[in-house]
């Protein structure tokens, strides 16, 4: 059995990961989308709350085949080798989601010589969505329905309400 971890902030989850995580389901027997936790970071969303998000976007659509939501702390290939798992699912946009992504790709080979990284290439029509530039335009009351689920839309709307 074929599993895939796809990993990331997803802070929040937007129509262009969910383009990744269809196109992973086709390929995979099984894709764990996975948050990572990151005390560096500042997130808008709590981890809990980032799952749940992804976990009711997941519902709305049918992949095919089990999709799971998790969350990890520390580094990736001690998460992916507790699991048993040798694939990372990461997708691209542009040229300049590269660079970062060969980097992060070679570090993980590096550690773990037996874990492979697969990139998808988004939908063009997703490939200017990023989850900043999301909680930017909600920030200021932009509209951001054709960028996040509904879900997601009323959650930014109700952090407005805070910050
Ligand atoms: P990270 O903080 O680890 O970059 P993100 O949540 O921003 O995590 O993204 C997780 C993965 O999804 C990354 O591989 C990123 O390149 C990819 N991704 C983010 N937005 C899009 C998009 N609009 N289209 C395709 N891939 C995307």
């Amino acid at each position: 059995m074929k599993v895939a971890v796809y990993p990331g902030s997803f802070d929040p989850i937007t129509y262009g990961h969910l383009d990744i995580l269809k196109r992973g389901a086709k390929i995979f027997d099984k894709v764990i989308v996975a948050v990572l936790i990151n005390s560096a970071k500042q997130p808008l969303f709590s981890v809990e709350e980032r799952k749940q998000m992804i976990t009711e976007a997941i519902s709305q659509t049918e992949y095919g085949v089990p999709v799971e939501v998790d969350s990890f702390e520390g580094l990736l290939v001690d998460y992916l080798r507790d699991k048993d798992i040798h694939v990372i699912l990461r997708g691209l946009r542009a040229i300049s989601d590269f660079e970062y992504e060969l980097q992060i790709a070679s570090i993980n080979r590096k550690l773990a010589n037996d874990v492979e990284t697969i990139f998808l290439m988004t939908n063009n029509m997703h490939s200017f969505i990023s989850s900043g530039s999301v909680k930017e335009i909600a920030k200021y009351g932009g509209d951001v329905t054709d960028l996040v689920p509904s879900h997601v839309v009323t959650a930014l709307r109700e952090k407005a309400d805070y910050v």
